[in-house]
């Protein structure tokens, strides 16, 4: 069965600008891989376009973020990218975000922005629909362009001034009901970065211009990360795995919240050498770098107060409501998973988040019988719901493997006239290194095994 959205290709037909040349502005290896392997170009400071296999991962990511925060019982949604600066007049923000904030003015003198995050202008819709506790508990996301004028934009998609976030904002009555939404999408986000093949370590943090005192971000560790991060050795081996949640059960959200947090870990911002020493035993305690791919928060009434975001309770009586937000790096976690998961000769996407599930490297393009083989596995695979990559080009075979490994999929069936007289091709691991030689229909089955537990389907499906 074809999945919805699958688009299995031929690299003749595809735009695959790939470098052999190393970047020299590129000083991280994500980055550099990112160029290299043409998902990205640069078109001003921190600002990119994502070419065709750059924005097939982008997408990839985008949708087990929805689904998992869909999973999680919030509500997808889409909100512009230009904000107006009266909203940001109202809490106070539009003066306290300074320089980062890209101001616009349009052709009748209206002040503009270009939204950094959306606290105002959720709370502003929220305000003129909501009135009843009745409503509540309710939490509204979207997965949109921010734009921060960051003063060094750096290291590609990782710190870029036009990024891609998934936003989510929770309305409760009271501190207690927002809380649980706090636990709830710190759950949510462990799955999503488990999914995506990455460990993300949630860290006491800093709430910054965001606001609030209960925050933690979710690190990524890895040595060119920007952050500086303290943490109990132990952390690194909790896994939140297959288990089943109920979302809307607190004491179960609450059970994984404490699991994952009550071992010391903490960015710079928030270590405390003393406690490190007195909470940690020392032949546990590491200092290290992390990738920041995410952060939650629970602020209270600090945008409803000032906004006028209220509810009648169940007595009658008029209050504000208590908020929360949430924030993932979608289009840094391209970069963060490449940090991760690479080596000298390329990528190696993990099997969640590949732009295609399997290349096809044909050895002897215009050979009638390897031409046969190779279009028999492609339209097999096509047809099992995966997205095969098949190089069918005259390009000699080294380059051929050069790129597939540069590019990184997970997977390569690799098919020649020699094979094939004895009836098998050669299925190759990216991660391993390792290659069998097997009938081709048993390739496919392997392949379409190990594929069975990352079936993602549609955007909400
Ligand atoms: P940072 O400390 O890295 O500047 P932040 O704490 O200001 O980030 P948040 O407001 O927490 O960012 O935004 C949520 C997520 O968006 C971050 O965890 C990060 O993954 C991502 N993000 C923030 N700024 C950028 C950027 N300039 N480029 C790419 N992704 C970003
Ligand atoms: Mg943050």
């Amino acid at each position: 069965m074809m999945t919805k959205g699958n688009t299995p290709m031929r690299l003749s037909r595809y735009f695959l600008p790939v470098l052999k040349e190393t970047p020299a502005e590129a000083q991280i290896a994500s980055h550099r891989l990112m160029l290299r392997a043409g998902m990205i170009k640069q078109s001003s400071a921190g600002i990119y376009s994502w070419l065709p296999l750059g924005f097939k991962v982008l997408r990839k990511l985008e949708n087990i973020v929805h689904q998992e925060q869909i999973r999680a019982g919030h509500n997808p949604m889409l909100m512009p990218t230009l904000q107006s600066a009266d909203l940001w007049r109202e809490s106070g923000r539009y003066d306290d975000y300074g320089e980062e904030m890209l101001r616009i003015t349009d052709r009748h003198g209206r002040d503009l922005l270009y939204g950094p995050t959306n606290e105002e202008l959720i709370t502003d819709i929220f305000r003129s629909h909501v009135g009843s506790y009745k409503d509540l508990p309710l939490t509204l996301y979207h997965i949109q362009w921010k734009f921060r004028d960051e003063i060094r934009p750096r290291f590609g998609v990782m710190r870029g001034r036009e990024f891609y976030m998934k936003d989510g904002y929770n309305f409760d009555l009271t501190r207690e009901d927002a809380l649980h939404a706090y636990n709830r999408h710190l759950v949510s986000y462990l799955r999503t970065y488990e999914r995506m093949g990455l460990q993300a370590i949630p860290m006491r943090a800093e709430s910054g211009p965001i606001g609030g005192d209960d925050t933690h971000e979710f690190l990524v560790l890895a040595d060119t990360g920007e952050s500086e991060v303290f943490y109990d050795s132990e952390i690194t081996d909790l896994r939140f795995g297959d288990r089943e949640i109920d979302y809307d059960d607190a004491d179960q959200c609450r059970a994984v919240m404490e699991e994952f947090t009550s071992r010391y870990a903490r960015t710079d911002d928030t270590h405390d050498e003393a406690v490190f020493h007195e909470r940690v035993p020392e032949e546990r305690r590491r200092q290290g770098r992390g990738i920041e791919v995410g952060q939650i928060f629970y602020f209270g009434t600090k945008y409803s107060e000032p906004m006028g975001a209220t509810v009648q309770d169940r007595d009658g009586n008029t209050v504000p409501v208590h908020m929360g937000s949430h924030g993932i790096g979608v289009s840094r976690l391209v970069g963060a998973i490449i940090e991760a998961s690479h080596d000298d000769r390329g990528i190696i996407w993990p099997e969640g988040v590949t732009p295609f599930h399997v290349g096809i490297v044909n050895l002897k393009s215009g050979d009638a019988e390897a031409d046969a083989a190779c279009e028999s596995l492609y339209a097999s695979l096509e047809a099992l719901g995966l997205e095969p990559l098949y190089d069918d080009t005259d390009e000699r075979a080294g380059a051929k493997f050069a790129t597939m490994d540069l590019i990184g999929l997970p997977w390569r069936i690799t098919v020649g006239p020699r094979g094939l007289k004895n009836g098998v091709v050669e299925l190759t691991s990216r991660r391993s290194g390792e290659s069998e030689e097997l009938p081709p229909e048993q390739a496919i089955e392997k392949i379409a095994k190990i594929y069975e537990s990352h079936r993602t389907g549609g955007v909400f499906g």
